[in-house]
């Protein structure tokens, strides 16, 4: 398997990780774009948000509580949630990927 982030999955490529269940792990982004540049993802390998089906719902909900504890654990009350789809939006690693960042403003609309 190619994909690092299956490969962060597996162990063979560490990351600090900052939450892990069944089905979930987050961990630090390593060029991070804000002082907390947290990346929360499906152990199970997904491409995109286009590779996405209907029984994924249950998965990416709870990928958005997931969020939420990295929020409250932290004392976090102003984050962004990026998920970025495709090379043209900015998607470098295809592993589905949420992006949660925090720690400094951030612009809207987004560059
Ligand atoms: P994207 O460009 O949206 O696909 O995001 C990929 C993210 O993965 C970037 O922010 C990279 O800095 C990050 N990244 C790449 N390799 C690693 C790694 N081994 N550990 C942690 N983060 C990584
Ligand atoms: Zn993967």
């Amino acid at each position: 398997m190619e994909c690092i982030f299956c490969k962060i999955v597996s162990g063979e490529v560490n990351s600090k990780k900052v939450y892990e269940d069944d089905d979930i792990i987050a961990f630090n982004d390593l060029n991070p774009q804000a002082p907390t540049h947290i990346l929360i993802i499906p152990k199970k390998h997904i491409e995109s948000i286009l590779d996405l089906k209907e029984g994924d719902m249950e998965l990416v909900g709870k990928i958005h509580i997931v969020a939420k504890k990295i929020a409250e654990k932290n004392g976090i009350t102003d984050f962004r949630i990026v998920t970025n789809c495709g090379k043209k939006a900015g998607q470098s690693i295809f592993h589905l990927h949420f992006h949660f960042l925090s720690g400094r403003r951030f612009i809207w609309p987004p560059g």
